[in-house]
């Protein structure tokens, strides 16, 4: 096994397994065949784990939790499905409530075949996941090095259903933060967003050809109103939402001041911009559980 700089930390999830599998999860994580030896670390948080463990098939019940889990990993991380059931749905994929196995709702990495999956099988299987690890950990490391080639331009009509495939990625995450998939960045239609190209400025981030950012704004008695700020989750922490910014405050730099919103759970957004200069100035309530946090900046330039 090579040597990594980081242990990596394992979450497990049973999402329909017999219990055979899992029971096999716990025989490698303990004495006698103890994969905490190799530095590998069970957790029960999501947000602290880098490989993800699934025993058993997906179905109506778990397939939330499941989704959950996964959102809350940081990147990069990567699934390993372990037996058979989470390779396929296993003897229960015609089942009336199974969807399949895992790979059905989330990327599948590493697959680990076996009923009940063996323990070798299970830290063979982790060490697999530790090189794709490794690989997608130096993926983005040359993404974050090939920043300087990332173009920030203005965007056009043509680019619209790019830009609103990306929000709808973007804004999963929020979705999931609010349990609220009826927000309107995620129900907006291509033609509502062409219609926003005309009375509002967007800016596009590209690298290799593709969209991986994007932002908009209008000018209003002088101020500059920006919104939806987006970043392809698998750019995200790269400098890509900052060069964004700066480059649509420079598109309006004429304006007084800048204001822009966000929901009252993104906290580590609103530190972004509070990184950025902008400062709180009231809240609104949207609906019961969802607030609104406006911010504004002023122009010092001006
Ligand atoms: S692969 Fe076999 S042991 Fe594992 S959960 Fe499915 S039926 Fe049970």
């Amino acid at each position: 096994m090579p040597y990594f700089k980081k242990s990596p930390w394992v979450i497990h999830y049973d999402a329909s397994s017999c219990n055979g599998c899992d029971i096999e999860v716990l025989a490698s994580l303990t004495p006698v065949y103890d994969v905490e030896r190799l530095g590998i670390v069970n957790t029960g948080n999501p947000k602290h784990a880098d490989i993800f463990l699934v025993t058993g098939s997906v179905n109506e019940q778990n397939k939330d939790v499941l989704q959950n889990i996964y959102s809350q990993m940081p990147d990069p991380k990567v699934v390993v499905a372990l037996g058979i059931c989470a390779a396929s749905g296993g003897i229960f994929r015609e089942c009336y409530n199974v969807s399949g196995g895992v790979d059905k709702l989330i990327p599948v990495d590493v697959y680990v075949p076996g009923c009940a999956v063996r323990p070798e099988a299970i830290i063979d299987g982790i060490v697999q996941a530790i090189g794709v690890l490794e690989a997608k950990r130096a993926k983005l490391k040359s993404m974050a090095a090939g920043l300087e080639a990332l173009e920030v331009s203005p965007a056009f009509f043509t680019d619209a259903e790019e830009v609103l495939a990306l929000q709808k990625l973007a804004y999963q995450s929020e979705a999931e933060l609010y349990n609220d998939f009826t927000l309107s960045p995620l129900c907006q239609t291509v033609e509502e967003l062409k219609q926003d190209f005309s009375h509002k400025v967007f800016l596009k981030a590209v690298m290799d050809n593709k969209i991986v950012g994007s932002v908009r704004a209008y000018a209003d008695g002088g101020g500059c109103f920006i919104g939806r700020l987006i970043v392809h989750p698998l750019y995200q922490n790269l400098g890509i939402g900052k060069k964004l910014m700066q480059g649509i405050e420079a598109h309006f730099k004429d304006a007084k001041r800048y204001e822009i919103f966000i929901g009252h759970k993104s906290k580590r957004t609103i530190f972004f911009y509070t990184k950025l200069g902008y400062k709180k100035f009231k809240t609104e309530k949207v609906t019961e559980k969802r607030e609104r946090v406006y911010l504004e900046k002023f122009n010092l330039e001006d």
